[in-house]
């Protein structure tokens, strides 16, 4: 069976930078599973997918811009520390707030200069180029209600519905 939109697929994957670091990895825990063609996992490697069959391992170099996006231009920005009502804020502490759409999105601190707080807020992989290593272990149809849910459903399922 070979993977295109409204299959589910399960891989094997390492992920390195450019440095070729091991960022994640799948190896030695459970596989990844799904639903190809619902944005499931970065733009870039899905496409590298597309057509490809079970047992199939394959290498994908994706750029910024077909993963987690470019670096926000301009580099961290600066809160007043007021904004944090009262908090402890120290650099390296992560919070998480809600975007325009009320989605969680982390933003880091990077320094605190007095009144001010510096935060990053791209994600953490952000600017870099992902190398991944790919193992197909399979490919299934989806079920209807997968395909309603635009996620996989199955074993270790731990979503909310
Ligand atoms: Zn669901």
């Amino acid at each position: 069976m070979t993977v295109t939109a409204n299959k589910v697929v399960t891989i094997h994957y390492t992920l390195r930078n450019d440095a070729g670091e091991v960022l994640d990895s799948s190896d030695g825990g459970d596989p990844l599973v799904y639903l190809h063609g619902a944005g499931n996992i970065v733009p870039g490697l899905e496409r590298q997918l597309e057509g490809r069959g079970k047992g199939d391992a394959i290498t994908a170099t994706v750029a910024p811009e077909d993963a987690y996006g470019p670096k926000s231009p301009g580099g961290p920005k600066a809160i007043p520390k007021s904004a944090f009502s009262g908090m402890e804020v120290a650099a390296g502490m992560t919070f998480v707030v809600e975007d325009e759409d009320g989605d969680p999105m982390p933003l880091r601190v990077v320094e605190v200069r007095g009144d001010t707080v510096m935060v990053d807020m791209d994600h953490p992989l952000a600017g870099e180029t992902l190398h991944f290593q790919v193992e197909i272990v399979d490919v299934r149809d989806a079920t209807a209600e997968e395909l309603l849910h635009g996620h996989v459903h199955g074993e270790g399922d731990h979503h909310h519905h």
